[in-house]
């Protein structure tokens, strides 16, 4: 452990008043930041010059930023791989530009969030929570070639596509994405996602592993959300639990789970579906 140097009470004193000081410099400048005084690159250009500004954790400068939580900051770290005790001084040409495209108004188009995670751990629920919590989400209906489940409407769960359907929109390039899932084809129509994000509605997909990382090699703006059960045992419950799939299918779904649970570190953000409020509440400050 690094020996503290020994100081005089005189340097310890001025050592003191100095510290008060660039708190009280970062204090100003994240009360600037907040009311929209001052932008992230403002703020960026003054830590070239400033000492206490370049010694702020990039951490602290974004989670002052209007609308960007503990959640959402740490989320953009991670995707930007900036390490989170990272101070603005220690930034590269890279993630400063990327920090400054991140928070540039871009004509309001409106975000796009992918909730991902194995089946059966409760996405469709949260989606629908969703829907119903945000007037400014709008939540993508997909196309499925499955068939519907007991009270599955066609067009609000899912549109309930023949094999011949999904082949001839998959050869129009009408997915978004799409993938296989358990013995059957699930795609995005690409046209809904497009129009509601150009509208400046957030958008959320909620779609298997495979489909995610397929947004993500497409689209940079993604936010990649995995839903996590809170443990083995109750995403287990949650499968045999679910009477309208047959035991073939159910024994299959465990298996994908076990693979799928693995995948949890390619996302941008991982949320334990230990409470649905908990979870939708997150998902809204991630797009805010
Ligand atoms: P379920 O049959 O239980 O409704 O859905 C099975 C899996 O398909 C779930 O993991 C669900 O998230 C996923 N899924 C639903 N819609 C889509 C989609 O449009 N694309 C992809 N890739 N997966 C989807």
């Amino acid at each position: 452990m690094p020996v503290p140097p020994s100081l005089t009470p005189e340097q310890r004193a001025q050592a003191l008043i100095k510290a008060a000081n660039s708190r009280r410099a970062r204090a100003e400048i994240k009360a600037k930041v907040k009311t929209g005084q001052m932008g992230i690159s403002d703020v960026l250009i003054l830590a070239k010059t400033d000492d206490p500004i370049a010694k702020m954790r990039v951490s602290e400068l974004l989670e002052s930023l209007p609308g960007v939580g503990k959640i959402r900051a740490a989320a953009i770290m991670e995707r930007l791989a900036i390490s989170s005790p990272r101070r603005i001084q220690g930034l590269g040409i890279h993630q400063r530009a990327e920090l400054i495209s991140e928070f540039k108004p871009i004509n309001h188009r409106g975000r796009l969030l992918v909730l991902s995670g194995p089946g059966g751990v409760g996405k469709s629920t949260v989606a629908s929570r969703l829907r119903a919590a945000s007037d400014n989400f709008w939540v993508s209906v997909s196309a499925t070639t499955r068939r519907p489940r007991n009270n599955e409407k066609d067009g609000e769960d899912y549109f309930f596509l023949t094999e011949e359907e999904f082949e001839n929109r998959i050869s129009k390039d009408d997915f978004l994405e799409w993938a296989q899932f358990a013995g059957a084809r699930y795609g995005t129509p690409r046209e809904g996602v497009e129009k509601a994000l150009s509208e400046g509605k957030n958008v959320l997909l909620e779609i298997d592993i495979e489909g995610a990382r397929q947004v993500r090699t497409h689209s940079k703006e993604a936010i990649l959300v995995f839903l996590e059960p809170p443990s083995w045992e109750d995403l287990v419950s949650r499968l045999e639990g679910r009477g309208s799939d047959t035991p073939e299918r159910r024994a299959h779904r465990l298996e994908l789970a076990a693979d799928e649970l693995a995948a949890a570190k390619e996302f941008d953000v991982i949320l334990v579906n230990d409470r649905v409020e908990k979870v939708v509440k997150a998902l809204v400050s991630l797009a805010t």
